[in-house]
């Protein structure tokens, strides 16, 4: 019998289905699976209704509504000082997910080389892989706040480089980027003349009055620069999967054309009220960023009542704790993530799956994003669990 494509046979079902089914055959808190449990902004699904009762629903183009993409370059404008012409550097996808896609086979052949930060989304590395591409790796330091050396930067790349994942901010590390940091990885991307694939999904859930950079704004990243944003993470509406890929007309076209044979379009209807959420007023945005660092609060101080060991969190939807403490023998991050499922009715995410080498084994990740009564309820079965 013919089997299917082996690099993908190699990678077992993704982490975040496999521990949300978990979590609903035992009825657990699911602290997993980053999703937020609200309904998002009422004015943004109203639009999305409207527009499909009364508006065009067929194959819009396949960069997407003119509508979207001018509030896709007004947003970078507006936030970032970013001039963007919305005709030829903006596209629109399905989701962050399809824009990594797109950008990765759009740019990459046979034999290139991608530097990436571990940890890392899932779906970077088996992308690269399918492309022909071979994935190098630069350790990021949990006991020093996730950061990294020059020299472990320098040592990841090499002439075949071709282009950089970042993360920023940084899944599931809650890592913020400083600006020294982003300006390190500028002058090594010059100097090995490669481009960046930024994903920046979360820039609107930055902490601490922190300020998220793009990486594309910095000297001599334009030109090199993808910047990719999604509505999903913005307007907490996950499920519609629309996002969106900025940069140089020259770095679109191959990006463009992988989008073609990918998804082709969007939903025009959802592309419509993301549009209208993308202009709404900066109350909104801050009060996002608000809202969410009050949920990493409460569930950082609840983690740490009962008794568990929290790493800084300065952004995204996530918190990390570290659960070395509570190991029992030979059980690692995935058995432990397992068993909080089945005996303390509480779900997570093991941190290793977001590493393909030297994975640590010690930490598990929280999600902030839910109604405060849904933390809590996971908080007081976790007190019981480790308390009794
Ligand atoms: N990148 C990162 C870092 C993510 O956490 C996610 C998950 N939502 C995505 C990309 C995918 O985003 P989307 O749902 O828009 O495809
Ligand atoms: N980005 C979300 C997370 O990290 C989940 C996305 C997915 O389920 N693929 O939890």
């Amino acid at each position: 019998m013919k089997t299917g494509n082996s690099i993908l046979s190699s990678y077992g079902t993704t982490i975040f289905e496999v521990m949300s089914r978990l979590a609903e055959e035992h009825r657990a808190v699911n602290l997993g699976q980053g999703f937020p449990d609200d309904s998002g902004p009422a004015d943004v699904v109203a639009e999305a209704q409207r527009y499909l009762a009364e508006g065009w629903n067929q194959y819009p183009s396949m960069m997407g509504l003119p509508a979207l993409r001018q509030a896709v370059a007004a947003h970078a404008k507006r936030f970032y000082g970013l001039d963007v012409d919305w005709a030829r550097e903006v596209m629109v996808t399905s989701g962050a997910t399809e824009a990594l896609a797109a950008c990765l086979f759009g740019l990459l052949e046979p034999g290139d080389e991608a530097v990436l930060f571990q940890p890392l989304y899932d779906s970077y590395v088996p992308i690269i892989r399918c492309a022909g591409a071979v994935p190098r790796f630069v350790a990021l330091d949990p006991a020093k706040g996730w950061s990294f050396t020059r020299e472990s930067l320098e040592a990841a790349f090499g002439p075949k480089t071709k282009l950089v994942v970042l993360n920023n901010p940084l899944n599931p590390a809650a890592k913020v980027w400083t600006e020294a940091e982003l300006r390190v990885l500028a002058e090594v991307v010059v100097k090995h003349d490669a481009y960046v694939v930024c994903d920046e999904v979360y820039e609107h859930l930055v902490f601490d009055g922190r300020r998220h950079v793009p990486l594309i704004t910095l000297p001599g990243m334009r030109e090199r620069c993808l910047r990719i944003g999604s509505a999903g993470k913005t307007f907490s509406l996950t499920g519609w999967k629309v996002g969106y890929v900025t940069g140089a007309p020259g770095l679109m076209q191959p990006v463009a054309k992988a989008h073609q044979f990918l998804t082709f379009t969007t939903p025009p209807n959802l592309q419509s009220a993301v549009a209208l959420g993308l202009g709404k007023e900066d109350a909104y945005f801050t009060g996002l960023a608000g809202s969410m660092q009050a949920k990493r609060d409460r569930l950082s101080a609840g983690l740490r009542a009962a008794g568990l060991t929290v790493l800084p969190a300065e952004g995204t939807y996530f918190l990390i704790a570290d659960i070395g403490a509570h190991l029992r023998d030979g059980e690692d991050d995935q058995a432990f993530a397992k068993r909080l499922t089945v005996e303390a009715g509480v779900t997570t995410i093991p941190v290793s799956a977001f590493y393909e080498t030297d994975a640590p084994r010690h930490l598990v990740r929280f999600c902030v994003c839910k109604r405060d009564e849904v933390l809590d309820a996971g908080l007081e079965r976790l007190g019981a669990y480790f308390g009794g």
